[in-house]
């Protein structure tokens, strides 16, 4: 598999308890390295271009206004396989059902407040880093 670049969140609910270190250092120990991060206040309008593809699920509108409760931190991360070694780092998208060890398992709160956001394919990945990143800012 080749090097790979996907797009990460730190999610509020992660930043309000201070937990940006113990995530990324969950991220750099499997192999995924930050090349590009940055700390941001979405608004509330922001995070449902963001989310988008979520616009018809019922949950859309408690999502966005979770994404513009606090501070959140976008980042790019590099390594072999990035996509799905990141989304396996994480763990499911509810707590309950994440494996031991993982991101989400350990620090996630409930299905919404979940701690992490990862890209789920290549094109998502391209599309999302675009949304937050300008080239000059990933540095590989
Ligand atoms: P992900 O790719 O694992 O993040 O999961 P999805 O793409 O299915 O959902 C996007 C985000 O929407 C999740 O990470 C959650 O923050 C939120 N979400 C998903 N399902 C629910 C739900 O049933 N209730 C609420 N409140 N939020 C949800």
């Amino acid at each position: 598999m080749a090097v790979q670049r996907t797009f990460s969140i730190i999610k509020p609910d992660a930043t309000k308890r201070n937990l940006t270190g113990a995530i990324n250092a969950k991220f750099e120990a499997a192999g995924l390295r930050i090349v590009a991060q940055k700390r941001i206040h979405l608004t509330k309008a922001q995070a449902g271009v963001f989310y988008a593809v979520h616009a018809e699920r019922p949950f859309y509108d408690e999502l966005c206004e979770f994404m513009a409760s606090e501070p959140i931190v976008v980042q790019v991360l590099e390594g072999e396989d990035a996509i799905a070694k990141n989304r396996e780092v994480m763990g499911a998208t509810n707590p309950a059902e994440a494996d031991e060890g993982t991101i989400r398992k350990e620090f996630a709160l409930s299905i919404g407040e979940n701690s992490v956001h990862g890209s789920d394919a290549p094109e998502t990945a391209a599309e999302e880093i675009a949304y937050f990143f300008s080239g000059l800012e990933l540095v590989g």
